[in-house]
């Protein structure tokens, strides 16, 4: 297991039973004489390998058939580009709900390739928050919605998906994926990269619903194309084969922990103790999002001071705890706790920033 409590936002903590296993068959899979990653892509063992993986993570995600689940490169980044590139016509209207960093990354996109509508924005309230009900105005007749269901950087995730209308739903799940259980067949379209809650990095996970896929555009470059990877089930070209060997064991790890259903129970208990260390606190730790939009993923918080910050930094990393530096952008202080990151890391965190704000309040 690692030496250190890993609070990295991504990529992220890996689950330490998966490490070992990784360890032991890395330089000759289970005895094949040479390791997964001298092997072709097309071999039978590979082809397991993503028939488990896709099994798997639609059975873990709770869809039926209908759905695909397809393997690619890019990162989530490259999805912002290639959902408008398959899916918003040309002159098309697609609505975006922007509650973060990520959310305004992917609607800059689609301005490439037709007209996003801002359907939603919660910016001028500093992101502390998902919009709910009269906030959200949807177009006459979107291509699709596209919503962030976790906002990372901000901390500030959607307890329950609001009403969108009929349009496709359209989910950038990468920080919250499989962290607890979703109505999925009410998307269209999810993906994820896989560094946060899947895997590690290099392999993005993309769900999609299969007769969807025909109202694709044609007109866009062949490794662009969803349908290509679902056709070929993600072997049209040399795939991510190690990253896709590591999330497939990460999959059948989530499934020893009870699926999403039993890791969402140790989820809400890692992020209760958490918040209830920052409420606790008489105002010393103060919670970016506000409680109705907090994120059991990316726990985000200030200091009184930032020189109080920087103490708490320091003092966390000399007590093994790393990661915990807010994303640039917006400073202060954020817990990463993604699935693979255990309840005893976070009691241990919580009890921390009680110590913190008692020495220091
Ligand atoms: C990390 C992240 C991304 C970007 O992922 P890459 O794989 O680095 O491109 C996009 N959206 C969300 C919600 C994220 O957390």
């Amino acid at each position: 297991m690692s030496s250190v409590l890993n609070f990295n936002a991504g990529p992220a903590a890996l689950p330490g039973e998966v490490l070992h296993r990784v360890q032991t068959e890395v330089v000759d899979y289970q005895g094949q004489g040479m390791s997964l990653m001298e092997m072709s892509h097309r071999s039978k063992i590979f082809e397991a390998i993503i028939a488990r993986a896709e099994t798997n993570f639609k059975r873990l995600i709770g869809v039926g058939d209908g759905y695909r689940v397809i393997f690619v490169q890019g990162g989530a980044s490259t999805q912002f580009a290639t959902v408008p590139m398959n899916f918003l016509p040309p002159g098309g209207v697609a609505d975006y709900l922007v509650t973060g960093t990520w959310g305004e990354k992917a609607i800059e996109e689609a301005t490439l390739f037709g007209q996003p509508h801002l359907a939603a924005s919660t910016k001028e309230s500093g992101y502390r928050k998902v919009p709910v009900g009269s906030e959200i105005a949807l177009s006459a007749n979107p291509a699709y919605v596209h919503l962030t269901s976790n906002e990372t950087i901000q901390g500030v995730q959607y307890h329950e998906f609001p009403d969108l209308g009929d349009a496709p739903l359209v989910g950038d799940m990468s920080s919250d994926i499989l962290s607890r259980p979703i109505d999925a067949e009410r998307f269209s379209l999810i993906y994820a990269g896989a560094q946060k809650n899947l895997g590690p990095s290099g392999v993005t996970v993309v769900l999609i619903r299969e007769s969807w896929l025909e109202s694709a555009n044609s007109r866009v470059p062949t490794m662009l194309r969803y349908s290509t990877h679902v056709k070929n089930n993600s072997l049209y070209n040399t795939p991510p084969m190690f990253g896709i060997y590591i999330l497939d064991l990460v999959l059948q790890w989530l499934a020893e922990q009870g699926g999403v259903l039993g890791i969402a129970r140790i989820n809400e208990m890692k992020a209760a103790s958490l918040y209830g260390a920052i409420d606790a606190s008489a105002g010393f730790y103060r919670g970016h999002a506000e409680p109705g939009s907090r994120s059991k993923m990316n726990v985000t918080f200030r200091l009184p001071s930032e020189e109080l910050e920087k103490q708490f930094l320091i003092q966390a990393q000399d007590a093994g705890m790393i990661g915990l530096a807010g994303h640039r952008s917006v400073g202060g202080i954020r817990a990463s706790i993604y699935n693979a990151v255990g309840l005893e890391a976070c009691r241990t965190l919580a009890s921390f920033l009680a110590d913190f704000a008692a020495k220091n309040g």
